[in-house]
């Protein structure tokens, strides 16, 4: 009865219904006691499960086993799966038939991967506005400013790269912040980057879960995400793109499964995919987060992206109608974004915001400088109004760093939630 291409299958999602995630409207206590069902806003941090990924991990639990390895049934049905679930993210991503699809834990893992096998003297140009797993990992990196548009980012990464010395470059970019949710030019960059004989790599973490990646026809030389993010369980990321720099690098990891043969020398696998995955890998996290990429891209781009901006016009228009409430922008409320929204609530430090939404409300946001502390000290560093820390009745006093609050959307939002969100910022904002 067990058929291994079974594992690949979505199977909750009809084509008429939006995937669905597990757990959606879980309960959970509020300080008075009550149980209200979940409000969810933070899937940029972590996404929940889909029932189809769920379902997947469950057909395959019972025939799980090491990879590569053993002519078991287990093993060679494992060995299938995981081989296939490297194709189903190949073409998820649109990456070309050639390229290398190494798997690793999350972007972190990925970035890392990439600034390890950089060839000697590679110069990396990189805004200051990237998550913290995209901005610190090279050893020689040119850091811009916060690009005052999204031209002016596209020209500040040409003359960068043009400045840059002898030696390869790399630019590596966000597609998507995870702080604004704002869209990158990531079309127009990666045409700087080849005009200049530069590579350019994308930090797609916050893009896949929301939009469409076509690697192959943006022209990307590399593209890294995560797993969680994309409504599987923890551990297993992505880096895609071409084998040649990682082929020549050592590999990430030395041990098992990277080699050809050990004796007196040892001959690493000359494979990107077998070289840099060392060790057992995470199987489960593998079949799940192909699981994922497979429903999301059967449900259909369309569908996903109408229903998100549909829910991020609702929480964005409410938000606005709060006095108290200011969204952060690095290029003005009309430039296009997914459903990431940042915010500051006068005289209230984000922390205590993001307390009572959990205590009182039952509602769940991100709260502080989101890996991202250059950006989002730029955001805030010219508001008058910076939020301030909260003294004991919760209203400002002046000492305190500035942070923000971070709602995300993802697929279990409802338009329930977010009344919930902008009703209950409304009652926090009108007390200071
Ligand atoms: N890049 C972006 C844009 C992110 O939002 C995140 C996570 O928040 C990361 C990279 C790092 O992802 P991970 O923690 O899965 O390595």
């Amino acid at each position: 009865p067990f058929a291994p291409s079974s594992w690949m299958q979505p199977t909750a999602s009809a084509p008429t219904r939006l995937p669905r995630i597990v757990g959606a409207d879980a309960p959970v206590p509020l300080e008075d006691g009550r149980h209200v069902p979940y409000a969810n806003f933070d899937y940029a941090a972590s996404a929940p499960c889909l029932e189809a990924v769920h379902d997947a991990v469950t057909r395959a639990l019972p025939y799980y086993s090491s990879v590569h390895r053993g002519a078991g049934y287990a093993s060679q049905a494992t060995t299938a799966a995981y081989e296939r679930a490297r194709e189903t993210v190949r073409s998820f991503i649109g990456a070309w038939e050639r390229a290398s699809v190494v798997f690793t834990r999350n972007t972190t893992d990925a970035m890392n991967l990439l600034a390890h096998a950089l060839p000697p003297r590679t110069t990396v140009v990189v805004f200051e506005t990237e998550h913290h797993a995209t901005l610190l990992p090279w050893r020689r990196a040119v850091r811009l400013p916060a690009p005052a548009s999204p031209a002016g980012a596209v020209a500040a990464a040409d003359r960068a790269l043009a400045a840059a010395p002898q030696g390869p470059r790399v630019l590596v970019v966000t597609a998507a912040s995870n702080v604004t949710g704002e869209l990158w030019p990531v079309a127009e960059l990666a045409e700087a980057a080849r005009r200049r004989g530069a590579r350019i790599a994308v930090d797609a973490a916050q893009l896949v879960p929301h939009r469409p990646l076509d690697m192959t026809a943006l022209g990307l030389d590399y593209v890294a995400f995560s797993g969680h993010k994309l409504y599987a369980p923890f551990g297993a990321g992505v880096l895609a793109g071409r084998a040649d720099w990682l082929r020549a690098a050592d590999p990430y990891l030395k041990g098992g499964g990277a080699t050809v043969s050990v004796g007196e020398r040892t001959r690493w696998a000359a494979d990107p995919q077998q070289r840099h995955e060392a060790g057992t890998p995470n199987v489960l996290g593998v079949v799940a987060l192909a699981a994922a990429c497979e429903t999301l891209a059967a449900a259909g781009w369309d569908a996903l992206v109408a229903e998100e901006e549909r829910l991020l016009a609702r929480l964005r228009q409410g938000l606005a109608r709060v006095p108290a409430v200011r969204q952060l922008s690095l290029w003005g409320e009309r430039h296009p974004r997914v459903g990431i929204v940042s915010f500051t609530v006068d005289g209230w430090n984000a922390r205590d915001v993001a307390l009572r939404l959990s205590g009182e409300y039952g509602i769940g946001v991100r709260d502080g400088k989101f890996c991202a502390h250059p950006f989002v000290r730029h955001l805030l560093a010219d508001r008058p109004d910076a939020p301030r820390a909260a003294g004991a009745g919760g209203c400002a006093d002046a000492s305190a760093p500035a942070s923000a609050v971070r709602a995300s959307l993802g697929l279990g939002t409802t338009d329930e939630h977010v009344d919930r969100l902008v009703d209950a910022l409304s009652a926090i904002g009108a007390v200071c």
